[in-house]
């Protein structure tokens, strides 16, 4: 029976809302009456809370107790498409409904009808007296040309209060103007003429945008070393979207949404594209889903958690750099945006693409099994060539204690200097140094609240625990015996190489860039872009310069400890270093003059290690493909992992026991339990941490053994229960 499309006045209606209940609600339609997929307001108790009208009302409860929704919102009715994406995502990730809802709608104020605000922009007039405060404002506006701003971004960019802009306004200097608040996208021109594509690129670009012009669902692997145009060829997908009247969406890691990135969309397109991601302002991330509701957004370049827009018709979703670990959300909801891309697409007919140097097994699994159709892009654009590769064997250099930079490495930064190119020397670890410990004692400072050692972020003058962001300044004794002056850093983090790199090249220019370094997205970017156009020699960096960035006059990166990744459990600890060291390679040599990367290790024999040299990916891969296999895991098996917390130790164990003997649910089809085990992390935020594991076939119906499972323990008191499908950490 096919749902209603509407509903009448006093008509029973279905409403599921954002809050924690386990179903719809059934409510009386308002006067009007409402459609489906409305959006409402209905009250919940005293309380008045967002809701969809998500079907026609059960009616098993009381007629006269029946409550009218408050009022339909002014927003687009949500469509059929979101509502199913939803509920299967809801389905696969094992998560309450209400919780997938929330993720489609995180935008405040949604609801509220249009309204208009003030917005600044310059005036005809020049200033009667051109104080400094004032010059500033002038620059701003002069920098950004046509944008308009209201009087708060105004003020805050130009580092003014508002009343000298309110000043200037009185000169006619800046033109005060109503403005609607939720202003379309301009729109963008598909048709304006992108780069002359090689014949690989060409062929790629052709059989994207055919799948996107069918309107039919296909996923792609789009593979090609970084440089070698994978970007633009997916522009041209998006370009035959937008030419069909469809929306698209490209999903980058948060990291990677540069203003480089979104220069060269203008470039293509002709306009700004909308962007949405965690530095976005509120009015900014409103505007942005009602934009995209009503079809006047036309292409979004955002986070993960753009996935859920709601989108009117959406004919394309690019994911970059598919294999990043960030595509996972590791905390309230627990998805996977990449594979929730795919899930979305193959309901509204739209095509995918999964670009990546390096893809994740997963997705080179479904390429070889005939799932996704394989592009590959072969070579780099124009003369630049793949980096030499090489390993600095450690065991041979020497070392003073407490410094990285073996001499070798030393000696090729010291040519790249002389040459007047960049050098960058990456190790993937936040903060000054990862412990602090006691030297009279042997204490290592831990977090309060966290089975975790405190690190050192010399820059913020603090420790900082990693695990719960908890932190404190650095004490003057050591808070376990006592000792003043004793406690001392052990082993590097990236600021403490820069620190080494200062004392080595002291002419050099050093830019030393870590995610917690930079007060914004804004001032980190604004960094990058000035290092790509020259402004430092040595570029000491984090995971985080990793990714997608465009440094042309870079040709040497030295990798500090090739090795730490490969220490650990993780069932992906080969797979995360291959494709790490890949994409911190391949960061090197991207214009005219070559590059090379070295790694230092102390494993030049290591497998991985060897596989990364060799270059060698199909190999590597398929080894890997091989491994897993026998293991009958990811992606050759299903895994799920159950993480139980709570402030009572006992009552959690007493919960992951109680799971463990009934796991008849799970016996009857064919996966095993492991476990309960404490979690690595054996206590976060206060909260005591067991895991179970839950392992079945490819094939298996795991999520619903798990719903029946998992709903054995009772939830009393602060006790949780988590369950985490495809987990990618262990931790
Ligand atoms: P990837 O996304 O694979 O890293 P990009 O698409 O960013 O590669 O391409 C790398 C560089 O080469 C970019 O500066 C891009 O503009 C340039 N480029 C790629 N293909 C072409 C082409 N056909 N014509 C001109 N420039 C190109
Ligand atoms: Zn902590």
């Amino acid at each position: 029976m096919s749902e209603p499309e509407y509903f009448d006045h006093g008509a029973l209606v279905a409403v599921m809302t954002t809050q924690p209940l386990g179903r719809a609600l059934d409510y009386k339609a308002p006067e009007g009456g409402c459609h489906l997929g409305a959006f409402v307001e209905v009250p919940l108790g005293p309380r008045k809370v967002l809701g969809v009208v998500w079907g026609a009302g059960q009616g098993d409860y009381a007629l006269n107790k029946i409550r009218h929704v408050i009022r339909v919102l002014d927003a687009a009715p949500m469509r059929l498409e979101l509502k199913e994406f939803l509920t299967r995502a809801a389905a696969y990730t094992v998560t309450p409904l209400p919780a997938m809802l929330r993720l489609a709608t995180r935008a405040p104020g949604l609801g509220d009808p249009p309204s208009m605000r003030k917005v600044y922009r310059r005036g005809p007039a020049e200033p009667t007296k051109l104080t400094d405060a004032r010059r500033r404002v002038l620059a701003v506006l002069d920098e950004y040309g046509d944008l308009s701003f209201t009087l708060k971004e105004l003020a805050e960019m130009a580092g003014v209060t508002s009343s000298v802009v309110k000043g200037l306004v009185g000169q006619d200097v800046v033109r005060e103007e109503d403005s609607p608040r939720d202003l379309p996208f301009a729109r963008m021109d598909p048709d304006l003429p992108g780069k002359a594509l090689t014949q690989d690129q060409a062929a790629g670009a052709a059989a994207l945008a055919q799948g996107v012009t069918a309107g039919e669902y296909g996923t792609t692997l789009l593979r090609g070393v970084t440089g070698s145009g994978k970007t633009e060829v997916y522009l041209e997908a998006v370009a035959a979207a937008l030419k069909a009247g469809r929306q698209a969406l490209v999903l980058l890691p948060e990291i990677a949404l540069t203003e480089q990135f979104l220069t060269r969309v203008q470039e293509r397109f002709g306009a700004k594209p909308a962007e949405w991601h965690s530095g976005a302002t509120m009015t900014e991330r409103r505007r942005i889903w009602r934009m995209v509701g009503q079809g006047r957004a036309q292409l979004v370049i955002g986070a993960r958690s753009a996935l859920f827009l709601p989108f009117q018709n959406l004919g394309l979703i690019v994911v970059d750099e598919e294999h990043d670990t960030s595509y996972k959300q590791e905390d309230g909801v627990l998805y996977n945006a990449r594979d929730m891309a795919v899930l979305r697409a193959s309901i509204c007919n739209a095509q995918v693409v999964l670009a990546s140097a390096t893809p994740s097994l997963e997705t080179w699994a479904n390429a070889e099994a005939g799932k996704y159709r394989r592009l590959e892009l072969t070579s780099r654009f124009g003369p630049a060539v793949m980096p030499e590769m090489g390993a600095i064997d450690m065991r041979a250099e020497t070392l003073a204690s407490d410094k990285w930079v073996s001499p070798r490495l030393q000696q090729e930064v010291n040519k790249r200097l002389e040459r007047g190119e960049q050098a960058m020397l990456f190790i993937n670890r936040r903060g000054y140094a990862p412990i602090t410990l006691c030297r009279a004692c042997g204490h290592q400072i831990g977090c309060d609240d966290c089975d975790a050692r405190m690190v050192e972020h010399r820059f913020l003058k603090r420790l900082v625990c990693h695990q719960c962001g908890e932190s404190k300044p650095m004490p003057e004794t050591c808070p376990s015996c006592d000792a003043e002056g004793r406690l001392a850093p052990v082993g590097p983090g990236v600021e403490r190489l820069g620190e080494e790199a200062a004392l080595i090249w002291p002419e050099a220019r050093i830019a030393t860039l870590s995610s917690d370094m930079y007060g914004s997205a804004r001032a980190l970017k604004a960094e990058i872009a000035g290092i790509a156009a020259g402004a430092a020699d040595i570029i000491i960096g984090t995971q985080l310069v990793a990714k997608g960035h465009n440094f042309p006059n870079l040709t040497l990166v030295g990798v500090i400890d090739a090795d730490l990744g490969l220490m650990g459990s993780d069932l992906r600890a080969a797979e995360r270093t291959f494709q790490l060291m890949r994409q911190v390679a391949g960061r090197a040599g991207r214009a005219e003059a070559p590059g090379a990367a070295l790694l230092q290790t102390y494993q030049p024999e290591h497998p991985v290690i060897r596989a990364i040299l060799a270059g060698d990916e199909e190999a590597f891969w398929a080894s890997e493909a091989a491994e897993r296999k026998q293991a009958g895991v990811p992606p050759y098996g299903r895994m799920a992992g159950i993480i139980l917390s709570g402030p009572d130790v006992a009552q959690v164990f007493d919960a992951g026991n109680l799971l463990a003997r009934n796991d008849g649910a799970l016996r009857r089809i064919g996966a095993q339990v492991y476990g309960p085990a404490p979690a690595p992390i054996a206590r976060v935020r206060g909260r005591h941490r067991v895991r179970l594991l839950v392992k079945a076939e490819k094939t298996a119906p795991l999520q619903e053994a798990l719903v029946k499972w998992v709903a054995q323990v009772r939830l009393k008191g602060d006790l949780r229960i988590a369950v985490d499908i495809d987990p990618q950490s262990f931790y």
